[in-house]
């Protein structure tokens, strides 16, 4: 990349998308200076305000196949799989089932995964039609994300902790010949619940001034973290099964690490705000999956938490692609520029909106990032 030395480019935003971005611009780019800006940083794991630690996390197909999203998943479910040996990533057998019979031609993932096979019928469990059986991956976001942020480090890339409230804000600390990188998730969002006048007030990644991006949307996720050496495979019933009440899934995911250490699923409530726990979703997320894998029912089997986290969604689908800001910004929300500040282009490339696949899109969507980067800057090279 040339001027590679001379081009500072920010990160905004710390979650899994904005630090695999910052980990494959610095490999691909080791001279190019790099500061990540956030409100959350990997060491605030135990926020609420961003979606990444909350995370199962495993690789799982999810919908219909799309070209730009299979391409985006299958490099992420390659890399991951690719460190196994680090011992951050395991492999992990895994069976779904679903509610119709399934058609192995429409079976996107399935040369992708390992030891692809569907089920015979006398492995389908009651209440599913058909079922499914690969082997793929997790990983703990506990974890990986402090290593993602210790290879940064070693990088030296600078790490802010702040929240901003424009894009215009980043694109001073990045300078003229900067470029931002806008990470976000759903961004900055605040609640206000009023129980008594069942009023909630929200506001999203559709807040940061320049990108007020209205698509974006949550869906609550509430899970359990449990101790359950008893369960060794990834178990999952989609949504919209008879017993399955809607907005709730059943599905468990072993990690790699610490041993036993498994989390269990849970609920897809779109546009659902609330960070509090339900405890009769709890018992009912607990109930199905008792049902599901025996192997809880252990008497080792011990309760570590119970966590809700916001996946970050967009209606349309993730949002990757540059956009170029007159600076200083101008905006309604804010006061007007010096007329005597002298105006200039800002490269933007948005990357946010991965929904309930982040993780799994992470180093696919980060190498598109990279590539956009690339070709807006450097078309002839
Ligand atoms: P985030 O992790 O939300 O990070 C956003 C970053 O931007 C944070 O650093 C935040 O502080 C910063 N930020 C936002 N606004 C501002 C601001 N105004 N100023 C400064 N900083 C700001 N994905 C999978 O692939 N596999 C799974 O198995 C899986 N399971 C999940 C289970 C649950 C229960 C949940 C909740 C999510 C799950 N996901 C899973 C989804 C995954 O967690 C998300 O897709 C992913 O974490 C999104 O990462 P992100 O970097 O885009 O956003």
């Amino acid at each position: 990349m040339p001027g590679e030395t001379s081009l500072h480019v920010v990160v905004l935003g710390s979650g899994v998308i904005g630090l695999t971005t910052a980990h494959v611009l610095s490999t691909r780019y080791p001279e190019c200076r790099i500061t990540i800006v956030a409100r959350d940083l990997p060491d605030d794991l135990s926020s609420q305000a961003w979606s990444s630690p909350w995370a199962g996390a495993d690789w799982s197909p999810m919908g219909e196949y799309e070209e730009l999203r299979y391409k985006r998943e299958a490099k992420t479910f390659n890399k991951l799989w690719d460190m196994i040996p680090t011992g951050l990533v395991r492999t992990l057998p895994s069976r779904i089932c679903y509610t119709q019979e399934v058609d192995s031609d429409k079976i996107w993932y399935k040369d992708l995964v390992r030891d692809f096979r569907i089920l015979p019928k006398e492995e389908v469990p009651s209440g599913a039609a058909s079922g499914v059986a690969f082997t793929t991956v997790s990983l703990n976001p506990g974890l990986y994300l402090p290593w993602l942020k210790s290879e940064l480090d070693t990088r030296g890339v600078t790490f802010i902790k702040k929240k901003v409230y424009s894009i215009g804000e980043v694109a001073e600390i990045a300078g003229p010949k900067g470029v931002v990188i806008n990470a976000t998730g759903l961004g900055e969002y605040f609640i206000v619940l009023l129980n008594y006048l069942k009023l909630i007030h929200k506001t999203g990644a559709r807040s940061l001034i320049g990108v007020q991006d209205k698509a974006v949307y949550p869906i609550r996720g509430q899970t359990i973290l449990a101790y359950a050496p008893g369960v060794q495979e990834f178990l999952s019933y989609p949504l919209g099964l008879a017993s399955v009440p809607t907005g709730q899934a059943t599905y468990m995911i072993p990690r790699p690490s610490p041993p036993g250490h498994v989390l269990i699923g849970g609920t897809f409530q779109e546009d659902n705000w609330d960070l509090s726990i339900d405890f009769d979703i709890a018992k009912a997320i607990w109930s199905r999956c008792l049902e599901l894998a025996p192997g809880l029912n252990d008497k080792e089997t011990k309760i570590l938490g119970h966590n809700v986290g916001l996946r970050p969604a967009r209606r349309g689908g993730a949002r990757i692609e540059a956009e170029w800001f007159k600076m200083p910004l101008k905006s309604e929300f804010l006061p007007s520029p010096d007329p005597l500040e002298k105006e200039h282009d800002f490269l933007v490339i948005h990357a946010y909106g991965f929904g309930p696949a982040g993780y799994q899109g992470s180093w696919g969507a980060a190498e598109e990032v990279v590539d956009i980067l690339q070709a807006t800057l450097f078309p002839n090279v």
